[in-house]
């Protein structure tokens, strides 16, 4: 398959690996948006949470609790950080298998997308 992430899970390409176990891994992204910005993966290719089963269900909840286990080591979980999961093109998903982002190192603003609206609610 043509999957940028299924080769970084099988090897072909090169990551900068921070954490892995039986169901996903994670590494640094290429283009942080924050002074910490790493991706976790399930290992299993799902290219969006839509298309996510109940079989998906374990490796999912991995994805948190391997993001929650990295911001422990990197020392900045109890300032505290965000992980995200963008959804096809309205949430803004350009690598279609799935992965969730975890953003730490500064405070973040909220709602997260206010330089981007276009529209009104
Ligand atoms: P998204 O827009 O939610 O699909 O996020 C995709 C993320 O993957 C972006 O933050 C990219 O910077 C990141 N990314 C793309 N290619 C690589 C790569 N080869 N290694 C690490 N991160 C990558
Ligand atoms: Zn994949």
């Amino acid at each position: 398959m043509d999957c940028l992430f299924c080769k970084i899970v099988a090897g072909d390409i090169p990551a900068e690996k921070l954490y892995e176990n039986e169901h996903v891994i994670a590494f640094r992204d290429i283009n942080p948006q924050a002074p910490f910005h790493a991706l976790v993966i399930p290992k299993k290719h799902i290219s969006t949470l839509d298309d996510a089963a109940s079989e998906d269900l374990e490796a999912l909840g991995h994805l948190q609790l391997a993001a929650a286990q990295i911001a422990r080591d990197q020392g900045f979980s109890s300032d505290g950080y965000r992980t995200v999961m963008n959804c096809r093109e309205n949430g803004g998903q350009t690598v279609y298998h799935i992965h969730l982002h975890l953003l730490g190192g500064k405070a973040m603003g909220w709602p997260p997308y206010t330089d981007t609206l276009k529209q009104p609610l």
